[in-house]
């Protein structure tokens, strides 16, 4: 009997019980706006602010209405002008450089390695084209974050890291998002945490934790967020810094902070998750899986596999037997971009030099979501469904 899959590759699991609760005191409360506070009251958003500063280990955490918001917003933050340049990941997801081109600067592209990380080599070639790096953790996968970090403070290269996919990841022990001089992640539905739409900035540094709030659209109430810096930080700034309305609500902050609270566990579940995956499909002929560093402590929430060197035509019969078995594959090598797969080459405000190694890499590479409604048993089936159809279009030789 031919096995198939009956799952959703886009159902989450539903909001927390005490998130469902906390969100209709908020709407039976009338006070969704984030200032609008009772005498006494502290809102969602700012306690959510405190907590997720505290979760991550930095002095400072704003609250926003998009991943793509916070990376704007950052971008600014540390000065990123009209006409800059800013390098970026060729191999990450349209906001990436969405958020460089919406401060009217232009991405430099940097390519990606087989381990789907940033290819610090590229990096250190490119190092005096750009004086920002929006670095993106595309799909969970960290470079090695000590030689990025050497290679940007030998060239004076400010960090902005996009954690969209590392919310709860670490390398060699230290959090994904405590590296650069700030940080940005995503609540969106498909992130870690699901707020539908959200985000958060993260900084130790106050000045910019404070042009952030201000840019967020904060009015004169800079000093009602969990962690705000001083008041003296905002006084010259709170007159030359245009506000760019993208605050949180309290509904969403509502929603987030029980989902904050499990966040290891969740971690902990779409990594077996993915192992789960991994060791039904390693060993495929034709198929290599992602090697993952030992001082990565990543967050499985996906999983990305290469056939590298098939032809087209091959890939395109390995994801129809597999979406025929309930099997939904993404392939960033299409000839047209589908769903989130797009790639540098399909951004065209950006115009990009080739990158033929990230172009052969890209070519290969599958992707597939784990959302934590799998449980194992269905990775498993996944992951033999993988290999049967992998290894039938590949005997065909
Ligand atoms: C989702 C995502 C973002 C932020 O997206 P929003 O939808 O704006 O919250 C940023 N970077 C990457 C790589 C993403 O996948």
């Amino acid at each position: 009997m031919t096995e198939m899959f009956e799952g959703s590759f886009t159902q989450q699991e539903p909001i927390p019980e005490a998130g469902i609760a906390a969100a209709e005191r908020v709407l039976r409360s009338g006070r969704l706006h984030r200032y609008n506070t009772a005498p006494g009251e502290t809102s969602e958003a700012e306690l959510l602010e405190a907590e997720f500063a505290r979760a991550i280990g930095l002095d400072h955490a704003l609250a926003v209405a998009s991943g793509g918001q916070a990376m704007i917003i950052a971008l600014r933050a540390v000065g990123v002008q009209p006409g800059d340049r800013v390098l970026t990941n060729a191999f990450t997801l349209a906001p990436v450089p969405g958020a460089i081109a919406a401060v009217g600067a232009t991405p430099v592209y940097l390519g990606v390695t087989e381990g789907l990380a940033l290819d610090l080599d590229d990096l250190a070639a490119k190092a005096d084209r750009g004086s920002v790096l929006l670095l993106s953790h595309m799909r969970g996968h960290l470079c090695d974050m000590d030689r990025l970090m050497a290679i940007c403070a030998a060239a004076g290269i400010m960090v902005v890291e996009d954690c969209a996919h590392t919310m709860g990841a670490a390398w060699n022990g230290r959090a994904s998002g405590t590296f650069g001089a700030v940080a940005c992640f995503s609540t969106q539905t498909y992130k870690h945490l699901n707020s539908g739409e959200g985000g958060f900035i993260a900084t130790d540094d106050a000045a910019l934790a404070a042009r952030a709030i201000l840019m967020s659209g904060s009015y004169m109430f800079h000093q009602r967020h969990g962690q705000a810096p001083a008041v003296e930080v905002f006084d010259e700034l709170t007159y030359v810094t245009p506000n760019q309305s993208a605050r949180m609500d309290n509904l969403r902050a509502a929603i987030l902070r029980p989902q904050l609270a499990n966040l290891p566990r969740q971690c902990a579940r779409w990594t077996e998750r993915y192992r789960a995956v991994e060791a039904e499909i390693a060993g495929t002929p034709g198929l290599q899986v992602i090697d993952r560093p030992a001082a990565e402590d990543f967050v499985g929430s996906s999983i990305q596999f290469l056939l590298p060197g098939w032809d087209a035509q091959k890939i395109e019969a390995v994801l129809a037997r597999c979406a025929a078995r309930g099997v939904e594959l993404k392939w960033f090598g299409g000839a047209q971009p589908t769903g989130f797969t797009s790639r540098y080459d399909d951004w065209r405000y950006a115009q990009a030099e080739p990158l033929p190694d990230t172009d052969r890499i890209l070519r290969g590479l599958l992707d597939m979501r784990l959302p934590l409604t799998f449980s194992l048993a269905d990775c498993a089936l996944i992951g033999r469904i993988i290999r049967a159809e992998v290894a039938a279009v590949y005997q065909q030789g």
